[in-house]
């Protein structure tokens, strides 16, 4: 026989790796003990599809494209492969009963390889209960020969490089395309979920399908849905979780190559952008009437775009605008449907406009976009101490005669570059 016809193996399981061509030798199939067949294609199989009878059969109609979301589809593909490589119960008896799975789609370049990645990811997780092999010997203690001695296993969490690295033993031209890269480092993120309930629960899936239909909704030049929206100060978790699970999703760029979105809530900030986040003891105050406008943990980083004229040196000039996630006192405005709009002062006797929004995104004085952006005027707000803070013993910085309790912190508290400067410094044109 060729070994060229034959389906790649994967080191350490009955696990096969192919293009579509696979099916065309369903006696290759046999040979290596493949009783599984997965097909991630979208591709019409007809009922009893020959190359496919008496082969147990998972397909999932799925293109080799970014945003194909492939991730949902893990549990399923995983319980799936898992149950074909043990489908004989194995016994020292029966070696022969081996059963084994073949993933294929197209090529055996994409989809496959993110199929067979997520499962060696999710299966190494898994803790291992293992049966010492049963001693053939008569010399073994009469103890041992009874019974199989159960083992247990520490698990040996698999990453998405060391996964790939793996099936790359087998078939060197494996190369999950970058949305597939992005989703299985989501998956690692999450832990790899077992279930369909815990992966589609999980925050940080919940967060990746609403940035989806809010990029579905502005690509067809509408609002989101306001049940697309993600405002942070509503989410539950604690800040320790909260900031775990930024630095997770920062270290994932979520947004497609040239999209150049920055809202973490859509996609996420570039790796390589390492501004700090201010304290998340500064807050955001109405300059007019006090009301707290959001926690300089809801502040969104930007950067003025990297082609700029560096001999147009406006280093002096602070950002007239300070970006934030949408927030719950957004939701009225938001809730008018509209792609942008002014921000007013959640307050309702002040109701002073500090801002606006644009769904499609705004144009700081630096020239830095952020997308979507919610940006208040600087100079309509004071950057405050929170009163925690100040109850700690925190240096006020309230001397500058500003008059408002923790007075202006520009000096103070430790802000990214673009916000250092005065807040009184203020173009006052958003
Ligand atoms: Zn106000
Ligand atoms: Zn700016």
């Amino acid at each position: 026989m060729d070994n060229a016809t034959l389906p790649s193996k994967c080191p350490g399981y009955n696990l096969y790796i192919d293009g579509f061509q696979a099916l065309r030798r369903p006696q290759v199939l046999q040979t290596s003990k493949i009783t599984h067949v997965v097909s991630v294609i979208d591709w019409k199989f007809p009922q009893g599809s020959a190359p496919l009878r008496g082969f147990q059969h998972l397909h999932i109609p799925l293109d080799d494209v970014y945003d194909s979301n492939i991730l949902a589809y893990f549990p399923r593909s995983n319980a799936f492969i898992h149950q074909g490589l043990n489908y004989w119960p194995k016994t020292a008896s029966d070696n022969a009963r081996e059963s084994g799975v073949l993933v294929h789609c197209a090529m055996g370049v994409s989809r496959s390889a993110t199929i067979i990645i997520a499962y060696l990811m999710w299966i190494s997780r898994q803790p291992k209960t293992i049966s010492q092999p049963q001693t053939t010997s008569k010399s073994s203690s009469p103890s041992d020969s009874s019974t199989p001695e159960m083992v247990s296993l520490p698990p040996t969490p698999l990453t998405v490089d060391t996964a790939l690295a793996l099936l790359r033993e087998a078939r060197p031209q494996v190369e999950p395309n970058s949305g597939f890269i992005k989703q299985l480092r989501m998956y690692e993120a999450m832990g790899c979920p077992t279930t369909q309930e815990q992966l589609e629960s999980h925050k940080i899936y919940r967060r990746w399908m609403n940035s989806r239909n809010v990029m579905d909704a502005l690509s067809s030049n509408r609002a989101p849905e306001m049940a697309d929206i993600t405002f942070r100060d509503e989410e539950d978790d604690s800040d320790d979780d909260d900031n775990k699970l930024t630095k997770n999703l920062n270290n994932l760029d979520l947004s497609s190559p040239d999209s150049g979105i920055t809202n973490p809530d859509i996609s996420v900030s570039s790796p390589s952008d390492t501004t700090p986040l201010p304290s998340p003891e500064v807050e955001l105050k109405c300059r007019k009437c006090r009301r707290l406008i959001a926690k300089s943990n809801f502040i969104i980083p930007h950067k003025p775009p990297p082609h700029r004229d560096p001999s147009a040196d406006t280093s002096a000039e602070p950002c007239a605008h300070i970006f934030l996630h949408p927030l719950s006192w957004m939701k009225d405005t938001l809730a008018q449907g509209g792609l942008d709009g002014r921000l007013a002062c959640p307050n309702p006797k002040c109701g002073a406009n500090i801002g606006k929004f644009a769904w499609q995104g705004l144009r700081c004085s630096c020239g830095g976009w952020v997308t979507p952006g919610f940006g208040i005027v600087r100079g309509k707000v004071d950057q405050v101490r929170s009163a925690q803070s100040r109850a700690r013993g925190a240096v006020a910085a309230n001397n500058n005669g500003a008059g408002a309790a923790g007075g202006n912190l520009n000096d103070a508290v430790r802000l990214p570059p673009s916000m250092r400067r005065a807040a009184s410094t203020n173009n006052g044109n958003l």
